[in-house]
């Protein structure tokens, strides 16, 4: 079975979310699998070319927008054996600082340069003769492959059998445009209607590939549900309730090689379920380097996040107070609304010894925290799967969370009667709950014994790509409607 990933970002080239991890580690695992995995992607100027040692394939691929002949060249390179990564070089589209936006905003011409990504690849899949069985897209850079399928494509027998896949990250990014721009697409004007891509008065990319592609997914069984709702639908509730059947929540896995504790380098000392106890070195390593005081016995609260709205900072914020009136710590790292910056920084002066605050992107002190804390909170108004609460699981931080999306399919609320679950669920989106949930934890914490079986539990778990790409294997294989796929045995990553 031959797929083809088309995304805009992918590890350990260029990432900017999550979207980035997935199409990084993902494609592994479908090698394993026994599936032939390519992608393609745009060649943004932050990729080192010399770094990966690309490949010129093809020079001068022309495709026509809008009256005028743009060319690309396509590049190549294997991360890994058995996959093989394009990337579509264009000056004027993708030799630029970012990726999608600066500080002044969107880049103005996103349409054109996806829309041109989208058109070279299909193009260039047929010069090279590649027959892909699943083109599997990623968000709205990618969601016109669909509909360029269904309509440009129709009677093209090259892609007469080839179904699309488009998995949605974020459904909050929609790739809105001014109806003006919508020649662009190529697309006849037939398709920009209320049942194709007009959506107020505006093109939209995303909605084009969910109403086109043959499947739909998203990264999680619930947050699936939820975008149904007019609460998490941004909009779009209505005609994802129309694609029901065809609309499937796969979990994101993890990447184990990266989050592994035995294996950390960046740990003061390595772990496994075996040494619980090693993370005490670890606790108060993270205790002396954040400027708390050392004791073990002070319940040690991480926190790493994008400063934003849907992160439930501001129920954290409120439930401040209370938290800081207990034997409790919290480390804080995190990046982005400049309004959090400010009140944050303000606390940390307010509970000198009680709360680090770090307000930077720092992948090494991530590790830290996550190795050094007892708990993780994720407070998330609303999550669409999270990984947050995945690596704590894998490094024995047990998980405090708000139930929904990804959240209420990875973490389960504990109950000492049975000792089921691996971490500490609260429902409502308030201050009270929150405190109410760490006062839970807090407690747990005491009983030593229960927090080790608890801790032990959530390391148990397996949050690996492997089962989630055999889901995604079970998908292409239902939609191409192919009885055997001859499969390696998984080598599982650990
Ligand atoms: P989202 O994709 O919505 O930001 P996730 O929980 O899915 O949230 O993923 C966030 C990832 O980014 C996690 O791996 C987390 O450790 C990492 N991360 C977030 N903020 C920072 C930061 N300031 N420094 C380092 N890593 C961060």
């Amino acid at each position: 079975m031959n797929i083809l990933f088309i995304t805009p970002e992918m590890l350990p080239y260029a990432k900017t979310g999550g979207l980035a991890d997935v199409c990084g580690s993902l494609p592994w695992t479908l090698v394993q699998l026994g599936l032939q995995v390519r992608s393609i992607m745009p060649l943004y100027k932050a990729i080192d070319r010399q770094r990966f040692k690309m490949k010129l394939i093809i020079k001068d691929l022309a495709v026509s927008l809008g009256g005028e002949t743009i060319k690309a060249n396509i590049f190549s390179h294997e991360p890994f054996p058995e996959h093989l990564v394009y990337f579509v070089e264009c000056e004027r589209f993708f030799a630029r600082s970012e990726l999608y936006t600066t500080k002044e905003g969107d880049y103005p011409d996103n349409d054109l340069r996806f829309i041109f990504f989208q058109r070279v690849s299909l193009e260039f899949f047929k010069r090279i003769g590649l027959k892909p069985d699943i083109i599997h897209c990623h968000d709205w850079q990618t969601a016109l492959v669909p509909v360029y399928l269904k309509t440009l494509y129709r009677n093209d027998p090259f892609y007469s059998r080839t179904r699309s896949i488009l998995t949605i990250h974020n459904l909050a990014y929609q790739g809105l445009f001014p109806k003006e721009h919508f020649p662009l697409t190529g697309l006849d004007w037939s398709e920009y209607n209320i049942e194709g891509l007009e959506f107020w008065g505006k093109v939209n990319f995303l909605k084009g590939g969910i109403i086109y592609s043959h499947a739909l997914t998203t990264v999680s069984p619930h947050y699936a549900q939820e975008i149904q709702t007019p609460e998490f639908g941004c909009g779009l509730d209505g005609v994802l309730k129309k694609r029901q059947k065809d609309l499937y929540g796969i979990i994101n896995g993890l990447d184990y090689h990266y989050w592994n504790p035995k294996t950390d380098r960046e740990l003061k000392a390595r772990y496994s379920v075996k040494s619980i106890w090693k993370k005490r070195i670890n606790k108060s390593a993270l205790q002396q380097e954040q400027g708390l005081e050392e004791d073990p016995e002070i319940f040690l609260i991480g926190m790493i996040t994008r400063l934003a709205d849907q992160k439930g900072l501001d129920i954290t914020l409120k439930a401040l107070k209370g938290l800081m009136e207990e034997k409790i710590q919290l480390v804080i790292l995190g990046t982005g609304d400049e309004r959090y910056h400010r009140l944050f920084q303000e606390l940390s002066k307010k509970y000198p010894g009680k709360i680090g605050i770090n307000l930077k992107f720092d992948a090494p002190l991530s590790k830290r925290i996550y190795a050094g804390s007892d708990a993780f909170l994720m407070p998330s108004r609303y999550e669409p799967c999270g990984l947050g609460q995945l690596i704590s699981l894998r490094y024995g931080t047990v998980p405090i969370v708000r139930a929904t999306g990804g959240l209420i399919d990875t973490v389960s609320d504990f109950d000492p009667a049975t000792g089921k679950g691996n971490g500490i669920v609260f429902r409502e989106y308030s201050s009270q709950a929150l405190l109410k949930a760490v006062e839970r934890a807090l407690y747990f914490y005491s009983q030593k014994r229960l927090w080790r079986n608890l801790v032990k539990t959530g390391m148990r778990e397996d949050f690996s790509w492997t089962n989630s790409a055999r889901h995604y294997l079970t998908l292409y294989q239902k939609y191409l409607k192919v009885e055997e796929v001859h499969s390696k045995s998984i080598v599982n990553s650990q």
